[in-house]
């Protein structure tokens, strides 16, 4: 078999960082081309070390000279700027891109990985939230699969492997609840950023970790199934369950319900997405039943949790408005982080600006980049 040519956007986070460990397992399955960080140049440096891929992308321009100096007696090619994430996807020896940056900057590499004919392993999934209508449209013209990396998608992926032709009723995505699972907004008030990076079940990039404290993250995930799974917007549904076992369920057309379980772990969706069709072995640890002798399960709260609610409501806008509640999250996720704002301010922000922003119907790609222009500036000429 040829390797799989390979390119990692983001190697230097969390699941970038797991990324490298499954292709450290395989090294005659796959053959790592591209890897790329934000600014963590040390990281950067040891990876590519250790792996050789062909080339490297630091994003933040000043720290080019250190990365250029440390890889300056190995056959690497060392590249900075957002542009050249861009044009490194389009390598001919990669066959599938997995894009693990957070947030909006997924959006523009994601659409020339496409353009260029190459796979995807999207675990950004704010790319889909953002422009899901016209990436997933890019993909279907060029041929081009798009294999989700998020658990849940992932395990609803895994349950229609085979059933491809069978009509989906709905799929149920689950979500653990997150550190403040059963609260009410009095005493999520005064939460702290500290208290919010604490998931209990996985260990996480700090976006999605406060994402997964307000439920945002689930909202995201809510808009990606529906591009990913073709669905429509009651056909998805979330459901609480804490102990992050089941990974998601599908439901078909007879009533039937298929759910995939296992550790949470993301390193099994990772290989999935980069291994589909075949399953390669692991030595992951097993799942122990006696572990886990009560699987539970619970409405969520979308009246507490705002942020759940708000991706519904914008699903069925449309147009740009997932777009600007995405932009507006990612302003306001970080003010929290950098304690200028309450943990209840994320969604009542969010919630503001996704009304504020001028809505366009039937946007192509220069309204959302557009878009995201403007609802960022609402955000911090608000704060
Ligand atoms: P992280 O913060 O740990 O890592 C992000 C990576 O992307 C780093 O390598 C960073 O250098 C790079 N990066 C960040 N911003 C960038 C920018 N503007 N331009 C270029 N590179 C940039 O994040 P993570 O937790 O690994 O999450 C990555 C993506 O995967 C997110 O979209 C997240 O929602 C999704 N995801 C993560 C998990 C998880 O378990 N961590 C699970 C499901 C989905
Ligand atoms: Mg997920």
């Amino acid at each position: 078999m040829q390797k799989k040519g390979v390119a990692i956007l983001g190697s230097t986070g969390s699941i970038g960082t797991q990324t490298l460990e499954v292709i450290r397992a395989y090294p005659d399955k796959f053959d790592l081309q591209v890897i790329t960080a934000q600014s963590n140049a040390p990281l950067l440096i040891e990876q590519a070390k250790l792996f050789q891929p062909n080339a490297v992308v630091i994003s933040d321009e000043s720290k080019y000279q250190e990365v250029k100096d440390a890889l300056f007696s190995e056959d690497i090619h060392v590249y900075a700027g957002n542009q050249a994430l861009c044009q490194v996807v389009e390598f001919n020896e990669i066959q599938i891109v997995l894009t693990a940056l957070v947030g909006y900057a997924g959006l523009r590499p994601t659409l020339a990985a496409i353009e260029a004919g190459k796979d995807i392993a999207l675990a950004n999934k704010e790319t889909l939230v953002v422009a899901g209508e016209l990436v997933t449209a890019r993909a279907r013209a060029k041929g081009v699969n798009i294999y989700p990396v998020d658990s849940e998608h992932s395990a609803i992926f895994q349950c229609l492997v085979g059933e491809f032709h069978n009509p989906v009723e709905k799929v149920y995505l689950t979500a653990s609840g997150g550190p403040f699972r059963g609260w009410k907004a009095d005493a999520l008030k005064s939460v702290t950023p500290a208290q919010a990076l604490k998931h209990p079940n996985w260990s996480m990039g700090a976006k999605i970790t406060i994402d997964s404290a307000s439920m945002m993250n689930k909202g995201l995930e809510v808009i990606e199934a529906k591009w990913l799974f073709g669905l429509k917007n009651e056909q998805i549904d979330v459901i609480v369950h804490p102990q992050s076992v089941v990974h998601s369920l599908v439901q078909f057309q007879d009533g039937s319900l298929k759910a995939q379980m296992g550790l949470p772990d993301m390193k099994l969706p990772i290989q999935f997405a980069l291994t589909y069709p075949e399953r390669f072995k692991t030595d992951f640890p097993r799942f122990n039943f006696l572990d886990y002798p009560q699987l539970t399960f619970e409405k969520a709260d979308p009246e507490t949790f705002r942020n759940l609610q708000l991706a519904y409501d914008v699903l069925e806008k449309g147009g740009t408005a997932a777009c600007a509640l995405n932009a507006a999250n990612e302003i306001s996720v970080q003010l929290f982080l950098e304690e200028k704002i309450g943990f209840l301010d994320i969604a009542r922000i969010n919630e503001q600006v996704m009304l504020q922003t001028p809505f366009i119907a039937a946007p192509g790609y220069e309204d959302y980049v557009e878009t995201d222009r403007i609802a960022r500036e609402i955000v911090l000429k608000q704060v």
